[in-house]
């Protein structure tokens, strides 16, 4: 299938029965030809549970199976590396760029409608409900070693049109509200896979984050009449000290309120509720951007950075008019060898402390892309 930009989308199956999509580069030197998966698996686990906090109204998705997930495997029984006769991974050819569903996901297999938005809202005691939805695994290359920021700007571009891609099919699955593409990068954030890699995941709920910007949205619209939140953040950012990037057709910022000791958003000019609705230019734009800031943010201290890359992306049935396309990267990097940790005031409370003013860090991260 033929995307955009001459990247083409292959779809095929694993053994047992996941998707598995190869993306390759506009300028590939992979055949068309794909292996087939020929390893026995054992049956995907059960659709997992969700359980509705009473306190809070969130739904927490308790899915028991990831714990027995693959954790730091040695490169050679690395789960992302293109299958070999003696490492039976996920991806059974070379690829450029590999997304498929994870094998013990916090969401899914399981799709449907069985539950509205309004189900979901309502509060009660010991309520459960199944953890519909989907989770994919992004491999952003077949190389061990790196991250999206060490990747060529003809792969940046794929892995921006598999986003699209995947955002768009994901959409249009039964039961699914919102999209949510991330990166974790580095052991301090937790992950276990170190292989370059992202995830998407496609939630049965709007998201409690969402669902309090949408609150901030109505509020905001009942003070300023006719103007519209994100377009006001664009024109106030780009007019203050924090603006660390920008192009014809992206802004990157530090917020004005940032929470983490390194935290960037970044908006497009235009306004799109999500990946799909972008535009070819503004892909291309985002491949070369996007990869100067993680490069600019690898550069404050000697050692990589570790980050949560967040595309926080409008629900699929609501606020898409006033909810636009957002990345926030958030590091708890302090200090070369000093971490911020989520601790009483933020992990319960959710009330948070800010370490270093946001200017500064603008002024920062500003410093590290100037030494690209
Ligand atoms: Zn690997």
């Amino acid at each position: 299938m033929d995307l955009t930009s001459g990247i083409v989308a292959r779809p095929s199956r694993l053994a047992d029965g996941r998707e598995l999509i190869y993306y390759d580069d506009a300028d590939t030197s992979l055949p068309p030809e794909r292996s087939i998966d020929a390893r026995t698996l054992d049956p995907r686990p059960p659709t997992a549970t969700m359980r509705q906090d009473v306190l809070t109204g969130e739904w927490v998705s308790i899915a028991a199976a990831r714990q027995n997930r693959a954790f730091l495997p040695p490169a050679e029984l690395d789960p992302l590396a293109p299958q070999t006769p003696t490492n039976p991974s996920e991806v059974p050819s070379d690829y450029d760029v590999a997304v498929f569903e994870n094998r013990s996901p916090s969401f899914g297999p399981r799709i449907g409608t069985e539950f509205s938005l309004e189900d979901l809202d309502r509060i009660g005691l010991g309520r459960s409900l199944p953890s519909i939805g989907r989770c994919e695994v992004v491999c952003f290359s077949p190389e061990h070693e790196g991250s999206f920021g060490s990747q060529t700007e003809s792969r940046a571009r794929t892995v921006i049109e598999a986003w699209a891609d995947r955002t768009a099919a994901l959409s249009a699955l039964p039961g699914i509200q919102q999209v949510f593409p991330f990166e974790n990068r580095g052991e301090a954030i937790g992950v276990t896979l170190l292989h370059p890699h992202g995830q998407i995941y496609a939630y049965p709920y709007v998201t409690p984050r969402t669902q309090r910007l949408v609150e901030s949205i109505e509020k905001f619209a009942g003070s300023n009449p006719g103007q519209s939140l994100f377009e006001s953040i664009l024109e106030s950012e780009r007019a203050s000290d924090r603006v660390v990037l920008s192009g014809k057709h992206w802004t990157a910022f530090v917020p004005f309120a940032a929470r983490w000791p390194v935290e960037v958003h970044m908006l497009p000019h235009r306004h799109v509720p999500d990946f799909a609705a972008t535009n070819d230019e503004e892909r291309d734009e985002l491949a070369s951007l996007y990869l100067t800031l993680l490069r600019g943010i690898d550069k404050l201290y000697d050692t990589p950075t570790p980050y949560i890359a967040a595309w926080h992306q409008a629900p699929v049935n609501v606020a898409r008019d006033d909810i636009r396309l957002m990345l926030q990267v958030t590091s708890p990097r302090r200090a070369e060898s000093k971490l911020k940790y989520l601790a009483g005031s933020e992990a319960a409370m959710g009330a948070w402390i800010g370490d270093v003013l946001p200017e500064a860090t603008a002024a920062f991260i500003r410093e590290g892309i100037s030494t690209l």
